[in-house]
């Protein structure tokens, strides 16, 4: 009755002696392993998988001896005990069952011997990283304009909020590039919608090339984009800028039409001589994006 007992539980179960023989292997585990009772018992684990090396689990023996009390190998630290392939899972970047693996010592008979339980536990593995792969993903849509995969306003305020305690804590500048692309209509009249959208795409992953990693993009609205550099002064932020106009112009459209792209910029700085509000620092630089345009675009407007 025990023995039959023993063979329908829903998880693996083997026992062990002091010499760490193995005294019994259940039917989950012969299923499994493919490895049957009588192949099993009377070898020790070593002799069944002699590619495995496992001092954590003959330390976790040796210690359910010693010391009673129920040891425990988690599948966070360890994985598995028993290498249990799981090819239909490889393309979710599981190869073995994950197991959770429990210890402990019992006397019968006048003896003591290992019980050691193993739990398939891939399951909740693998729903756990699916949630943690979603979340990651919410969290990333929830911050990036789909088109451009750039951050979005929302990220924006939260980013400048974090940015502005920061600053003023350390006493370093932040300056706000404001770029637009000139005449952006005419791009999307004469080559289609598509065309300028694609051409959105190429530039915005242009932009977030040519800053620093501490730099954050934005795509602020249509064919509008705001650039925040922490630790950049007035000298650098027309530096970055000018680099941008210029780099700008060597932009092809794509389909090899040699028609010129060009941008405008304003810039405004906040920093430990003057704090703007976050609101109107990017107002400022609003303002000069639109002084830009008026002296006939292609340009940086730094001040006035
Ligand atoms: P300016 O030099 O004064 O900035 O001229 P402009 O034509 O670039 O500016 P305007 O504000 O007149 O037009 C912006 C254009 O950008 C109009 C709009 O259709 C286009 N646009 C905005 N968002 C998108 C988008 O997501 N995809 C495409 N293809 N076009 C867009
Ligand atoms: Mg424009
Ligand atoms: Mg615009």
């Amino acid at each position: 009755m025990i023995a039959a007992a023993f063979d329908a539980l829903p998880i693996g179960v083997l026992i062990l002696d002091r010499d760490r023989r193995i005294r019994a292997w259940n039917r989950w585990l012969a299923e499994q392993t493919g490895i049957a009772a009588l192949d099993a018992v009377g070898h020790s684990l070593d002799d069944l998988y002699p590619d495995l090396r496992n001092p954590r689990f003959l330390m976790a023996v040796d210690q359910a001896f010693r010391q009673g009390g129920p040891q425990i190998l988690s599948q966070a630290l360890h994985r598995h005990l028993i290498p249990i392939p799981m090819p239909h899972l490889a393309r979710h970047g599981i190869e073995h069952m994950r197991q959770h693996v429990h210890i402990e010592a019992i006397a019968d008979d006048g003896e003591t011997v290992a019980v050691v339980s193993i739990i398939d536990v891939t399951d909740s593995v693998l729903r756990t990283e699916a949630l943690t792969d979603m979340a990651r993903r919410l969290e990333h849509d929830v911050n990036r304009d789909p088109l451009t995969n750039l951050f979005n306003r929302r990220f924006m305020w939260e980013w400048l909020e974090h940015q502005y305690k920061q600053a003023q804590r350390y006493g370093y500048p932040i300056a706000a590039l404001m770029v637009d692309l000139d005449h952006f209509k005419r791009i999307n009249d004469q080559f289609g919608h598509a065309v300028g959208d694609s051409l959105l795409q190429d530039f915005a992953g242009r932009l977030a090339d040519w800053v620093r990693e501490a730099d954050i993009v934005v795509r602020y609205g249509g064919e509008e984009f705001l650039v925040l550099l922490p630790r950049c002064d007035q000298a650098l932020a027309q530096e970055v800028g000018a680099r941008i106009v210029a780099q700008t112009r060597r932009i092809e459209l794509l389909g090899g039409d040699r028609r010129a792209i060009t941008c405008s910029i304003g810039i405004a700085i906040t920093g430990p001589e003057a704090w703007l509000p976050p609101a109107d620092l990017l107002g400022e630089a609003d303002r000069r994006l639109y002084l830009a345009k008026c002296e006939g675009r292609d340009r940086v407007v730094a001040t006035g």
